[in-house]
């Protein structure tokens, strides 16, 4: 199918004028209101001379306004002078009203005083013809009022880039659809279609190649959406499509008279492969990327809003679990999921100033002597509203959001405050490790924060461990290198925690300036019985040591294990084997018992 969109837009300077204006004419309907029979008759006759064939007329004006709203006219031509309603009553009335103050009005008036004229201006008149009315006069006016209404219809309703049709184009459709598809039981399903990388592409081939990547788009998804006959052919159906460009890098598709909600996927994954050809701009072969919710009518949900919000979450949910698959169906659970998202997000805007936040320390402990040497500071929250919620659920939401930069400082200087208390008290090189996200690295003023709590509290730099996620580090691992090393400037140490979860590049573990590597959990868990081998362990502590490592094994929670990492030479351990995180007071506790055998 070809392309109209620019020139549906630009109709009005396009060469097909006349045939356009001959259609306006034809499929216009026309509404005449004026208390004398005879003027309307006349304008009629004229008027059906110049081809108009569609007129509704009335001269009693009581009486206008709901003729209008039966009959939707496309023009008005309105006296002004009758009795009871005047003609200004019923322009009056016609603009408080929802579905009639578009319509345009043409007043016919036989008054050449200018106040009349300027009143009902004020009142939204769009023309005006003197009485009696000159027949080609009247032809010339409304012809111009209906290319004015269709132009500014298309203002209103298309989207100027591409042509397509806005949301609210989209919404009136969808309910036109789904009171059919009601009618005759049938199914139906909204497409919710995110052009991922167009953020990308605007910013960095600025916002004209970004324009011309939006319409290339557009025109691959009408050729998915009008060659419905992929669909048909496949099903042998007649679906009914709508297609519309809802905000700037979404778009909508609704499918109608579905046999089954499978032909939805038949179309999405129809557009994931057919926008998965690169576009050329500027020269420059850009690939878009693709991702699409599907929610299916009568299933999921029964109002055109409620089966876009549903699209919309499920689209949401292909981009965050997507694997190959760049589509998703909606299911309810999707919506539960969201919803404890959304509490998630908003306890946490007020977790810091309620108090809801805790530091837990957990023993880091020397595997050689069994002398704990430090802590891992571990947050906990217990929240008012949706009680405890685990740092591994609530982290990575706050990574996204950004709410990790104050609660990361927050945590960080709680615990470097406790752990310069602990180094006063027991008189030792208390060593204190913080868990740090890579939002928080990234943020610009990550090193300054740091510097500044440690000045703050008094916490030695070199005491001080930074954790970081295998992952966290891999991904990006080349811009990941300076900033890395500018903390490093300050003089505290980094480790590389949950080691062995991760795709890890050797060549890049040489070239970051780690200090620690610990062992993830899962590997210290298989360790069950001594004759086990763990060949990959043994690697992992080997390469770390070779690389200048010292090695922490994370979970310890059997003698067992205990001792096959101390035949490993790995230096130190956490577990439950020693004790899980605690609150400060016990943690003081537990260095007390410690400090006071071994003296
Ligand atoms: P992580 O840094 O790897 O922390 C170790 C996790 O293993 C902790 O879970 C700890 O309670 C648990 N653990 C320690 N020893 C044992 C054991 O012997 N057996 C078992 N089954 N589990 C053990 P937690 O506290 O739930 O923290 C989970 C993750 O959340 C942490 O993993 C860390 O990635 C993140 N996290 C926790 N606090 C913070 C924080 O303040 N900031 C950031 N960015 N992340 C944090
Ligand atoms: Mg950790
Ligand atoms: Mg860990």
């Amino acid at each position: 199918m070809q392309n109209n969109a620019l020139e549906k837009s630009d109709f009005l300077d396009s060469d097909a004028v006349d045939d356009q204006y001959e259609s306006l004419i034809a499929a216009a309907k026309i509404m005449l209101v004026d208390d004398e029979p005879i003027n309307t008759d006349v304008l009629q006759t004229y008027l059906t001379g110049e081809g108009y064939s569609n007129f509704v007329s009335t001269s009693d004006s009581t009486q206008a306004i709901s003729m209008m709203q039966a009959e939707k006219p496309d023009v008005v031509l309105l006296d002004l002078m009758m009795p009871e309603v005047s003609g200004f009553d019923v322009l009056q009335t016609m603009r408080a009203n929802r579905s009639l103050k578009h319509i345009p009005v043409v007043i016919l008036t036989s008054s050449d005083d200018a106040d009349t004229k300027l009143r009902a201006l004020h009142l939204g008149a769009m023309d005006f013809l003197a009485k009696p009315v000159d027949a080609s006069e009247l032809a010339l006016r409304l012809r111009n009022t209906l290319a004015a209404k269709a132009y500014q219809h298309q203002m209103v309703n298309y989207d100027q880039l591409t042509g397509l049709a806005k949301l609210d184009v989209f919404i009136d459709n969808t309910y036109a659809v789904l009171d059919a598809l009601r009618a005759e039981g049938a199914m139906g399903a909204a497409l919710h279609i995110h052009l991922d990388n167009l953020k990308t592409v605007n910013n960095s081939m600025g916002t004209e190649l970004g324009n011309r990547f939006i319409q290339l788009y557009s025109r691959k998804l009408e050729s998915c959406v009008r060659s419905t006959n992929v669909i048909r052919d496949t099903f042998g159906t007649d679906i009914t499509t709508t297609l519309a460009r809802t905000s700037g890098d979404k778009f909508s598709i609704f499918l109608g008279h579905l046999d089954n909600p499978q032909q939805a996927a038949v179309l999405a994954r129809r557009i994931v492969i057919d926008t998965n050809e690169p576009f050329n701009l500027d020269g420059q072969q850009i690939y878009p990327s693709t991702k699409i919710g599907i929610s299916v009518f009568p299933d999921d949900a029964r109002d055109p809003q409620q089966l876009m919000n549903n699209a919309e979450t499920a689209m949401a949910h292909a981009k965050d679990h997507g694997g190959s698959e760049h589509y998703a169906f909606y299911s309810g659970s999707m919506n539960e999921e969201s919803t404890r998202i959304l509490s998630i997000e908003n306890g946490l805007h007020k977790a810091i100033e309620n108090n809801e936040l805790k530091v837990t320390y957990q023993p880091k402990v020397d595997l050689i002597t069994g002398d704990i040497i430090g802590a891992e500071a571990l947050i906990r929250w217990i929240s008012r509203d949706i009680g405890f919620v685990s740092p591994e659920e609530f982290i990575p939401i706050s990574e996204r959001t950004g709410q990790i930069i104050p609660i990361g400082a927050w945590i960080l200087e709680q615990a470097c405050n406790q752990a310069a208390l602990w180094q006063k008290q027991f008189s030792i090189d208390f060593k204190l490790a913080v868990n740090v996200s890579i939002r928080q690295i990234h943020d610009s003023r990550m090193d300054l924060t740091v510097a500044k709590v440690l000045e703050k509290t008094g916490f030695p730099a070199s005491s001080l461990t930074l954790e970081l996620t295998e992952n966290m580090v891999m991904e990006n691992a080349e811009s990941n290198i300076e900033l890395l090393h500018n903390l490093k400037k300050i003089g505290v140490r980094l480790s590389i925690d949950d080691f062995g979860t991760g795709y890890s590049s050797l060549s890049y573990l040489q070239r970051l300036p780690l200090d620690e590597l610990k062992i993830d959990r899962s590997f210290i868990e298989e360790v069950q019985s001594a004759e086990n081998k763990s060949p990959i362990v043994r690697a992992m502590v080997s390469m770390a040591h070779d690389l200048g490592m010292t090695v922490v094994a994370e979970g310890i929670e059997t003698d067992v294990q205990l001792n096959h990492m101390k035949l490993l030479q790995c230096e130190l351990y956490q577990g439950y084997l020693c004790s899980k995180p605690v609150v400060a007071k016990a943690f003081t506790e537990l260095l007390q018992q410690n400090y006071s055998a071994s003296q």
